[in-house]
This record gives structure tokens, sequence and C-alpha cells, in this order.
């Protein structure tokens, strides 16, 4: 199985991901690392995801979705809660790739993190080794075109 072919599942087996990893700049081939208040609400502390082509994944099973913001939705495991994965939904994000927790699929772990956002709501109380590239708040709300004032 090439590295690029993900297989994974959630905690509990009800539901398993497939899915065609890809690069995305600035993610690249690595794993990018989200920050914000959202994604520590959904995990805890820090979403980690591997990119796919959203048109590889195909999902089995209980898959639940939740708006999460006006240009995304985030997908769960209906019967353990696992999250699955985020999606751009806004206009014009239809090419985006498919953004699917890294830690469903034993073979995306040996990846390098290569990018992480929301870099300034990170606590301070812990960081990641090493360093990659980076993005604000404020880069990531230019990118996608929002008002700066706007929640995460
Ligand atoms: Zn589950
Ligand atoms: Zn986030």
């Amino acid at each position: 199985m090439s590295e690029n072919n993900l297989q994974g599942r959630c905690l509990c087996g009800a539901v398993t991901v497939r899915a065609t990893a890809v690069d995305h700049p600035p993610v690249g081939h690595g794993l990018g690392a989200c920050h914000c208040g959202m994604c520590r609400r959904w995990t805890s502390s820090t979403f980690i995801e591997v990119s796919a082509a959203r048109t590889s994944v195909e999902a089995t099973g209980p898959v639940q979705t939740y708006k999460s913001s006006d240009w995304a939705e985030r997908a769960f495991c209906g019967t353990c809660g696992s999250a699955l994965w985020y999606l751009l939904t806004g206009e014009g994000m239809e090419a985006e790739p498919c953004q699917l927790s890294a830690g469903l699929f034993d073979n995306a772990a040996d990846r390098d993190l290569t990018l992480e956002v929301y870099i300034d709501k990170k606590p301070a109380g812990y960081a990641f080794a090493g360093k990659r590239a980076t993005m604000t708040e404020a880069d990531i709300l230019k990118m996608v075109g929002d008002d700066p004032e706007a929640d995460a």
C-alpha cells in the first residue's frame, strides 16, 4: 500500500475511512495542526490533519456532520464521537482538500508536522518541538476573505 493510500477507522470502528493523501501548500506532504479555539474544544488540544483529495474520501458507518462556521463543517462518528474531518464548504472552496483527522490512520503518523495554523491561539503551556511554517488567525481570515473581527 502506497503511503498516500490512507485507510483508517474511528475509535469504536463503526466508521471506516479511505482516502488519497495529497500535497497541499503550505502543508505539503506533511501534517497540519490547528490551534484555534474551535479545534481545541473539538479535540481537547490540537486538530492534526492529513490533507486528502475530497473526491477520494470514502467513509462508511454513522458519519455525522456539524456546520461549525459559515465556511466549514466537521464530521464525527455518531457512536464514539471521534473527530473524522474538517471540510471547507464555502463558495470557491470546492477544490480545497478534505482535512482528515490524522489519528484515524496508522500510516499517517510518520509524516512530519509541516504547518501550524492559528499559532497565535496556541496555549502557552505546550508546544510542538522543532520548527515549521506557521499562520496566525489574521493570516487565515485574510485567506478565506472573512471579517478579521469574526470568531475562529
Ligand atoms: Zn466510532
Ligand atoms: Zn481549528
